[in-house]
Order: C-alpha cells, then structure tokens, then sequence
C-alpha cells in the first residue's frame, strides 16, 4: 500500500505538444475514496485515468486560483462524474473568488445541466487567506495552504502532509516567496512552477533558490513553457542538484 501524488500535467497555458495545462492529484491504496484533484484546466478526469485512477475514488477538488489554464475544466469534470459511477456531490475548496468563478463556469452551462437528473453538485468549502489556512482534513491528507505572489490574482500553495508525516508542497502560479519556503520546509518533495522569470511566476533558478531554502528532498518543476529546458534545468541543478523536470503522467511515491 502506498500513497503518491500524480502529475497529471506539467505544462503552462501554452506549452510543449506533450504537456498539458498542470494538474494534480494525491492517492493512497489503503484509503479508497480519498483521491484529491488540484486544479482542472484540462481534461483532469482523463489524465487521472491515464495514472490508474477511478473516477469514484475522487473526493474532492483543490482550486488553486481562477485562471482558466487551472479551473476550466471543470464543466467536463463534472459532467464525466455525472455520467460515471461517481456517487454524491463534490466539495470544492478555493478562495472565495476561485469559488465564484467555479461557479460561473458552472452557470454557464445551467441551460443543459438543469435537465440532468442526479447531476452531482458543487459543494464550495471558502479557504481563509492566512498562512496556515485548512484545505482538507480528512485522513490521509491535511492540507494546509498559504497566499502567494501571482499578481493581483488570489493564489494558494499548498502543504500536504500524509499521516505518514511524508510533506509535498505545492507552490502553486508564484514568483519566488517566502510563502512557498514556509509551505516546503523540511518537507520531501517541492513541486514549484518554472514558468520564467517575470510578475507572479518564477524561472527554473528561482525555483531551486526556493526548494535550497525550504531545505526539501527534492524538487521537481512544472508549468513549463514551450522552448529548450536543459540549459536552465542545468543551472537549476547547480543551485538544487536533486531538480528534475515533472514528466506528464509521472506519480511519486509519498508514503
Ligand atoms: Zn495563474
């Protein structure tokens, strides 16, 4: 029995012809029922079926923020657990604003949807914006999360910590900050977008400068633009030597 976390995607809105927008997810055998989703702006129900998952092991879903390359999906995700063998509605844990554009996406297609006899609901859990704010409580996960820096959008990282005591931290869409140190830290594994350098996100460099604070395992990038990757994973690897690029479909042992 173990328990992982899942790249169900790697790339950034735009990216390489194999990586689609980034997606996670976290399983544990020995907990049927208790897989999480983060973000949905692709086809994430595919992409968890590509991993070995079953649509009813979802018990929820992490938004991370309201952009579209990360909250999208979700019509398509709940029409599948419509049609699937998926049973009871869906918690859905954001800020209040990822909340409400869940919600308007929801809407939009309300004209359809009205007309579909047992079609799961969304059930919005509001996560305060604080340090330390909780996601998710129920075993094996406790999920804990932290505001970080992409623009004026409200954004989470995240800090899953399996009852193992096994810590993966999410940074979510950030430039480099403190908040994504303090999520990381001790833990055994980092994943970190290296979406460039620029306002709100952070380039393969940055992102190892973080993972070196936070004094994690390992550290492994997503969010990848299109365009050559070795040359800054190499100098990434120089600040972090223990970086490597998230692979699509790739799942890492937690526990
Ligand atoms: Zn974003």
């Amino acid at each position: 029995m173990s328990a992982y976390v899942h790249l169900l995607g790697t790339g950034a809105s735009i990216s390489d012809p194999h990586r689609t927008t980034t997606m996670l997810a976290f399983s544990d055998d020995a907990h049927p029922r208790s897989s999480l989703l983060v973000d949905c702006g692709g086809d994430a129900l595919q992409r968890w079926q590509s991993v070995g998952g079953r649509l009813r092991d979802i018990a929820g879903l992490i938004l991370t923020h309201r952009h579209p390359d990360h909250i999208s999906g979700l019509p398509l995700l709940m029409e599948k657990l419509w049609l699937s063998e998926h049973e009871g509605d869906l918690p859905v844990c954001g800020y209040a604003e990822t909340l409400d554009q869940a919600t308007r996406c929801m809407e939009a297609f309300a004209p359809v949807t009205a007309e579909w006899e047992g079609m799961p609901e969304l059930i919005a859990y509001e996560v305060e914006q604080q340090p330390g704010a909780t996601v998710w409580t129920d075993a094996p996960w406790h999920i804990t999360s932290a505001p970080v820096s992409h623009g004026d959008t409200p954004t989470f990282g995240l800090r899953a910590a399996h009852e193992s005591g096994a810590v993966v931290a999410y940074s979510c869409d950030t430039a480099p900050c403190d908040a994504v140190v303090d999520l990381a830290e001790g833990g055994d594994l980092l994943i970190h977008e290296a979406n460039g350098a620029g306002p709100g996100h952070s380039s393969m460099v940055e992102a190892a400068d973080v993972a070196r604070a936070a004094g994690v395992a390992r550290l492994v990038l997503v969010h990848l633009p299109p365009g050559p990757k070795q040359e800054p994973l190499a100098a990434a690897c120089d600040v972090f030597p223990e970086t490597t690029l998230g692979v699509e479909g790739e799942s890492y042992v937690v526990a």
